[in-house]
């Protein structure tokens, strides 16, 4: 059998699967020369044989002879000091293959028993240490390990708070060695007490930290993390037993954390922090504030200059960023942990940019460390964290970046309020196409209900402004201009803080960092450029849209949607006459007024993308939608408005239980032939004008909702009409029903291009409403049910199967046949690298249009290297 126990000088070449990631970095710190307590690592394989089979077969044999080889590296003996000499003392450590908060805590000071602190507190000549040390291995092995629950947890903290009331101690740094050796004795009896005696036997000890760290493995907050973020069950942790060594002996003594770059910006260079005369895990439990690493170049520029060095060492051959862990004991310097540090968007950015351009990684591995998904969040502010107090709520993170301004609850607020020159975020229960003005004018949104692809979350990622929804604990009364949050009144003028890259929602204002690094994004995606085969459009249906997308590099505007048109202000009321119309005059004469609005937008939109492919989806919404609300119509109604009164009869008339599988879209089209040849007219009419001005426009004309062939060739024969006038021009359809997609081989040679609408494919292929998912979708993902939620991210197993069968049988149908996405998920990384073998092209809101361009030009590189 092979070896289940090895030093650090032993597991040279082995894997990280088999030493954990926490034992893996210190056999390369080690091997990489620098100074690294003796240790030995447990493997995981030992670990999977204890969960399997509940023993391990000769592993206390091994423990004990790598011990005694510890012992010997150390020059002290495990447990038992002898004379003036200290005992060797260990901490045991989890870590398991990939990094994964909810394993076992560490447990410092192991192999301490009554004898052993009384050699230690002789040898240090510092009895307080001494007892300090023994009441914190009772304390974190009360808990661990005996505890196994936080109870043992809760009644130490309380007899300590009771110690330090009787000493009058503020801290624990004002007890005295005799009162931390009374609360050692405390602690011992209740343990005793509770049935679960401490081991006064440093092997008992060793043995029961072990196996509780094995144990630890299927607790429930590790199982957890496991499932949500797909961590697969059956990795286990190994265990790392390494010698003590202490930053709690005196000013020549701390400890600290590094990164050998600014995690926040990405900056070169060493940044930390310190805490002086402490231990473990005292840096980042906040009992005292710890120094920037700054610091030490002035009282101790020696070792400042050891751990630039280091640094360098880290990088040079883990060739990532670093996150390390350190010791300073009486001045010398001991490594305890190295891993690839987390990072910012920005941070990410800059550092792969920076190590390509220092030869550290190729252009081509700089490309595939950046997360796509993750760049819209780069180009506006965050809130500071470090600095930032804890939220008032959070929410689902719908469109990155921070915002801050006044409480408003109405389009007529924010109008208000911006008519001032203040800033405000919106509240809403969630969002309609009504709010869109509120929406437009203020900083950020923020919504009680919906999910990441409800109305709000996608208008906001569209007009890029940022937006939290589905914050629960919210309750929003718009009606009265208020809201309430955790027992928190908000009112209208409040200030607020979000931020939607984290979901975050702040009582007034709090620090944010600013956006930069566009100059390094704009090299990485140069250089990521000639690896993209997919091209890349943009959702966009105003011409400020459409030029931001074309600054981020859209190649076209894949789906302009043409009721947003309908809803502006001074529009709607011929919208409702088009509705109300009883005759044909009426409705001519209506189609006649919105025909000038329409041409105007399609002109601005074309002006703007000149010399690119603007697809136009014809109106896919119901009418109904473009009605007020019923109850606001019937009062009106009953005061005697007549108007209202008709439009409340049509709206009667018109109402669907459920309108998004309703009159609408191509059926809609077909019926009320008038707004088809009213929206293509217009579209060809802008295109010839431009022409006339030596323009270069190129329109595309796309149906919506499409679910037979021959409301295609209907439609199909209806434009033709139009063409005959003024030219063809690209006639497409969406494929967004499923039987579109079975179809897909009788509809293809009816049309120049398909445009796969991934959201409503997705919820009819799932049979699920995005409007009314949230109400079980994230639990579903939370109990393992789904992967992910499958508006977010193309479900490749079902949706994508079927997305496969139309390109497949389409093509074949009609080889020409142009093929694009036009659903949220073209903006979405992992979908982007899924259809970019398959598609030409995929449409993304203006800011995820970076996220696709970088994200197709990983899947070009992933056949030559995994991401
Ligand atoms: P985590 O997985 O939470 O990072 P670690 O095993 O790294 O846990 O332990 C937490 C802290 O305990 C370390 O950052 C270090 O300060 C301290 N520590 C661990 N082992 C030792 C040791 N052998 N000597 C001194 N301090 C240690
Ligand atoms: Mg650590
Ligand atoms: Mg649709």
């Amino acid at each position: 059998m092979a070896a289940q126990v090895y030093l650090l000088q032993e597991a040279e070449g082995l894997s990280k699967d088999l030493l954990g990631g926490k034992g893996f970095g210190l056999v390369a710190m080690r091997r990489a020369g620098l100074p690294v307590p003796p240790a030995f690592v447990v493997t995981t394989e030992a670990c999977r044989r204890y969960l399997r089979t509940g023993e391990v077969p000769g592993l206390w044999e091994e423990v004990r002879a790598k011990m005694a080889a510890l012992e010997d590296l150390a020059g002290k003996r495990f447990g038992l000091g002898e004379g003036a000499s200290p005992p060797l003392l260990v901490s045991v450590r989890s870590g398991a293959p990939v990094s994964m908060p909810g394993m076992m805590d560490t447990i410092l000071n192991l192999g301490l028993t009554l004898e052993g602190v009384e050699a230690l507190a002789r040898a240090t000549g510092n009895p307080r240490f001494a007892w300090d040390s023994f009441r914190r291995l009772l304390a974190m092995y009360g808990e661990v390990v005996l505890g196994e629950g936080s109870e043992v947890f809760e009644d130490f903290e309380e007899k300590l708070s009771a110690l330090k009331e009787r000493r009058g101690a503020e801290t624990e740094a004002d007890l005295t060695a005799e009162d931390l050796e009374e609360l050692a004795y405390v602690y011992l009896a209740h343990l005793e007490a509770r049935g679960t005696p401490f081991p006064l036997d440093p092997w008992a000890q060793l043995e029961g930290a072990i196996l509780a760290v094995f144990r630890s493995w299927q607790n429930p907050r590790a199982r957890t993390y496991r499932r949500i973020y797909g961590i697969p069950e059956d990795l286990g942790t190994a265990v790392v037993v390494q010698a003590m060594v202490f930053g709690n002996l005196g000013e020549d003594s701390g400890t600290g954390v590094g990164f050998t770059r600014n995690p926040a910006t990405g900056e070169k260079g060493l940044y930390g922090e310190y805490l002086r005369n402490a231990q473990g895990e005292d840096v980042v439990a906040g009992i005292r504030t710890p120094e920037p690493l700054d610091r030490l170049r002035d009282y101790a520029p020696g070792l400042y200059g050891e751990l630039l060095e280091v640094a360098e060492g880290l990088e040079g051959h883990f060739r990532d960023m670093q996150d390390f862990e350190f010791t300073v004991e009486r001045g010398k310097l001991y490594l305890l942990q190295t891993r690839s540090g987390k990072r910012t968007a920005q941070a990410a950015v800059r550092i792969a940019v920076e190590m390509a351009e220092e030869g550290l990684i190729t252009k081509e591995e700089a490309i595939l460390r950046v997360e796509a998904n993750a760049l819209p969040g780069l180009l506006r502010p965050a809130v500071d964290r470090n600095k930032a107090p804890k939220p008032l709520v959070k929410g689902l993170p719908a469109s990155p970046g921070a915002a801050f301004g006044h409480a408003v609850f109405s389009n007529e607020a924010a109008e208000r309020y911006t008519a001032q020159g203040l800033p405000t975020i919106l509240i809403r229960p969630e969002t309609t196409p009504e709010d869109i003005t509120g929406m437009y004018l203020s900083k950020g949104i923020l919504t009680a209900r919906g999910g990441l692809t409800s109305h709000a979350a996608v208008v906001a990622r569209g007009l890029g402004v940022p937006a939290v929804v589905g914050a629960e604990a919210l309750r929003v009364y718009p009606g009265e201009g208020r809201a309430r949050a955790e027992g928190v009144e908000i009112r209208e003028g409040d200030l607020l803080t979000l931020d939607g890259s984290t979901g975050e929602v702040y009582l007034g204002s709090v620090p944010l960092v600013e956006a930069a690094g566009e100059a390094l994004l704009a090299k990485l995606l140069s250089w990521a450029e000639p690896h993209r085969r997919l091209g890349v459009r943009a959702n966009a249906d105003t011409p400020e849209d459409a030029q931001r997308a074309r600054a981020f590099g859209a190649e076209g505007i894949g789906l302009c949607r043409t009721e947003h048109m309908f809803f502006q202000e001074e529009r709607l009321p011929w919208v409702r006459r088009l509705i109300l119309a009883a005759t044909e005059e009426e409705e001519a004469e209506a189609l006649e007024v919105l025909f000038h609005f329409q041409k105007e937008d399609f002109k601005g939109i074309l002006r703007a993308m000149d010399g690119l492919p603007v697809t136009v989806r014809l109106l896919d919404p119901p009418l109904h939608e473009f009605l007020p609300p019923l109850a606001e119509l019937g009062e009106k109604a009953e005061a005697g408005d007549d108007e209202a009164r008709a439009l409340l009869e049509r709206a009667k008339a018109l109402h669907e239980l459920n309108p998004m599988l309703g009159f609408r879209g191509v059926r809609l089209l077909l019926l009320r032939p008038g707004i088809f040849r009213m929206q293509l007219r217009a579209l060809l009419e802008a295109a010839k004008e431009l022409r006339e001005e030596g323009l270069n426009p190129r329109p595309e004309v796309m149906l919506p909702l499409v679910a037979d062939p021959k409301e295609v060739a209907r439609a199909r024969a209806l434009a033709e009409e139009l063409f005959r006038e003024y030219g063809p021009i690209p006639f497409g359809t969406m494929i967004e029903t499923p039987r579109a997609a079975l179809l897909a081989g009788e509809i293809a040679p009816l049309v120049d291009f398909f445009s796969f609408g991934t959201n409503d494919l997705t919820q009819m292929t799932f049979g699920l409403s995005r409007d009314d998912a949230g109400k079980f979708l994230p639990r579903y993902v939370e109990e393992g049910l789904f992967p992910f939620d499958p508006s977010e991210r193309l479900d490749e197993k079902g949706v994508g199967r079927l997305l496969r069968l139309a390109v497949e049988e389409g093509r074949r149908a009609n080889p020409g046949l142009k093929l694009g996405l036009c659903g949220e998920h073209g903006g979405e990384a992992g979908s982007v690298r899924f259809v970019a073998d398959l598609l030409d092209y995929t449409s993304a809101s203006p800011f995820r249009v970076l996220t696709a361009r970088l994200a197709a030009a990983q899947a070009g590189l992933s056949s030559l290297q995994p991401v």
